[in-house]
């Protein structure tokens, strides 16, 4: 113990994308920051993750002559998360289009990674939405960029020798044997030299930068509690005793609570299918921020999305994909009715709905398609089919309902309904298909021409599969500024205490605003903390404005 710096100027718990955005904005202008991960392995969720990353206004989106504004970002805020949240969260969202493009100019100036636009336009179809340049991502990296750290990177359930630029094109989910033939070689070479795209290319460059930087990281090193000296949070007591003090203050970046099988089951009736993340995620910042006198919010907001089954670290585990897209398929509840389209990013939403009473409004809920749903991947076909008793099947829709538990009589009703809705071109209760996600998701047809994501479903044998939330995180935590300064009940800032990433209470919530959603307004938390924390932080008793109050 005695060769480990017991002083810094910021700690930081957790080193996913949150912590190691701050950790690099923070060491680079000159703080000393210590990183404490508590698991054995560096990265978290964000190490796992497609590192689609969500920043509005950003320059690599100016590079490729896309144009955007804070303004028009902030426009697209406010239409997509509606009135409510707009009260509570407004300036949050300001501070993430001001300071967003910044971001991430400063990670690619300062990092070995390189971003480039993805083609997926913002998932919300109303005024402010851009059909393409908020949605980037890294290029491929290798792993030794994260020096000492590369052999602890946590490893994912998705496929990384793939960027998340090779999903679009040359697909290997869709088209496997023509990515096989088209980039062979390229994958031969990242494998040889140890490179990945997705979260293992974000993670392998961010450390890297954080630690070029002079930033301290320690693994398998456990938090016991805070130090906390008249009101001020000032530094952090270790598991084995010892303490290390922090100057400027501690930053929780400890990712969600979906491990902690209490608050879960608390803000999570209802059906789960899979958690996705590693088990390190366990809601420490919840009980940190609540021994500081902190206010909790957004507790039942999660990144939720369908995922297939698979095995991580020994267990049963969540492989979050879209495997549930597609023409002849529809997805129901337990009365056998639809209720949301298919095609919406936002499906996760419908899924996590609740009613007034606390209780999920659509779960257990089902994706019904016929045989031809399965041909459509082959991979995601092989996941769906390697799981035992996951997908079931029978002759008819009746009989499949009888298996599942649902009325015969209505899911045939369903099935027909949806069926007329193909035969007429136009799916009207859901508009499957049409807003600008839709139509990009079901390869941009053409207005006028057959809606692509409309498909019969006639061609037994017919198949069920369970589509209920899979949790890629929760989003409820500490209640924050837009510094990412931790609040109190009466919305003072609590000296000395930060939370970002999904340890904070999320301002964006469950409703994504783009495919990378978390990941980009994670860094960006980071680095307003990093920011305050270089501008020395919250005075004693600050009392905050009514931008951050309910
Ligand atoms: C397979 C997959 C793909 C995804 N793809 C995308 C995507 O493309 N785009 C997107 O926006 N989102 C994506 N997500 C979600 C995204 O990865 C997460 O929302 C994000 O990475 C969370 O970042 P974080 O920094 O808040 O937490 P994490 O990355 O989870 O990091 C938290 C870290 O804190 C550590 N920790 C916990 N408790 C303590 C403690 N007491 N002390 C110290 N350390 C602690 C944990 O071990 C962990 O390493 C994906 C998720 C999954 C699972």
């Amino acid at each position: 113990m005695n060769d480990l710096s017991t002083e810094a100027d910021v700690i930081i718990l957790g080193s996913g994308v949150a912590g190691m955005t701050c950790a690099l904005a923070a060491a680079k202008d000159g703080l000393r920051v210590i990183v404490l991960e508590k698991s054995r392995l560096i990265g978290g969720t964000s190490a796992m993750s497609g590192a689609g990353v969500w920043v509005p206004a950003n320059h690599v989106a100016a590079r490729e002559g896309i144009t955007d504004a804070p303004e028009t970002a902030m426009t697209y805020f406010r239409n997509a998360l509606g009135p409510d949240s707009a009260n509570r969260f407004t300036a949050h969202w300001q501070a993430m289009c001001d300071h967003g493009g910044a971001m991430l100019k400063m990670v690619e100036d300062e990092t070995a990674l390189t971003f480039a636009c993805t083609p997926e336009p913002d998932p919300v179809d109303v005024p402010g939405a851009l059909p393409r340049g908020r949605m980037v991502s890294p290029l491929a990296l290798a792993r030794h960029h994260a020096g000492p750290f590369a052999k602890k990177m946590r490893r994912s359930t998705l496929p990384h020798l793939f960027t998340y630029h090779d999903m679009f094109s040359p697909n290997p989910w869709g088209r496997p044997f023509h990515t096989l033939r088209k980039m062979g070689f390229t994958l031969l070479k990242r494998w040889a030299t140890n490179t990945g795209g997705q979260g293992s290319a974000l993670m392998a460059g961010i450390i890297g930068g954080a630690l070029k930087h002079g930033a301290e990281i320690r693994l398998d090193t456990r938090v016991a509690a805070l130090d906390i000296d008249a009101g001020r949070v000032c530094g952090v007591q270790l598991s084995d005793g010892s303490r290390i003090r922090a100057r400027r203050g501690v930053v929780l970046a400890t990712g969600g609570f979906e491990w902690n099988r209490a608050l879960y089951a608390q803000h999570f009736p209802g059906k789960t299918d899979w958690l996705c993340t590693p088990d390190t995620n366990s809601g420490d910042a919840v009980s940190l921020a609540l021994s500081a006198g902190a206010a909790l919010d957004q507790m039942g907001e999660a990144n939720v999305h369908p995922a297939l089954p698979t095995r991580y670290e020994g267990r049963a585990h969540g492989m979050p994909v879209a495997w549930h897209v597609g023409p002849h398929g529809i997805i129901v509840n337990a009365q056998a009715k639809r209720f949301v389209s298919e095609y919406d990013y936002n499906l996760g939403e419908a899924l996590n709905a609740k009613g007034p009473d606390g209780q999920p409004l659509n779960l257990p809920a089902w994706l019904i398609c016929d045989r031809r749903f399965l041909f459509r991947s082959l991979p995601f076909s092989w996941y769906a089919l390697r799981a035992r008793n996951w997908i079931r099947r029978a002759p008819t829709i009746e009989a499949l309902a009888q298996k599942i538990g649902l009325d015969p009589q209505a899911l045939a009703a369903q099935v027909a309904t949806y069926n007329g809705y193909c035969a007429q071109n136009h799916d009207p209760e859901f508009q499957r298909g049409e807003p600008m996600w839709e139509r990009f998701r079901s390869g941009n047809w053409a207005p006028g021409s057959r809606n692509a994501a409309l498909g019969r479903i006639e061609a037994g044998p017919f198949l069920a599969m369970p589509v209920n939330r899979s949790i890629l995180g929760t989003k409820g935590g500490p209640r924050t500024d837009e510094h990412g300064r931790v609040l109190d009940p009466a919305d003072r800032a609590i000296p000395g205490l930060y939370a970002a990433g999904n340890a904070m209470a999320n301002p964006i919530g469950t409703r994504s605003v783009g495919a990378g959603t978390t990941v980009g307004p994670h860094m960006i938390m980071g680095y307003l903390c990093a920011r305050d924390l270089l501008a020395g932080g919250a005075p004693s008793t600050q009392t905050l404005g009514k931008a951050a109050s309910r």
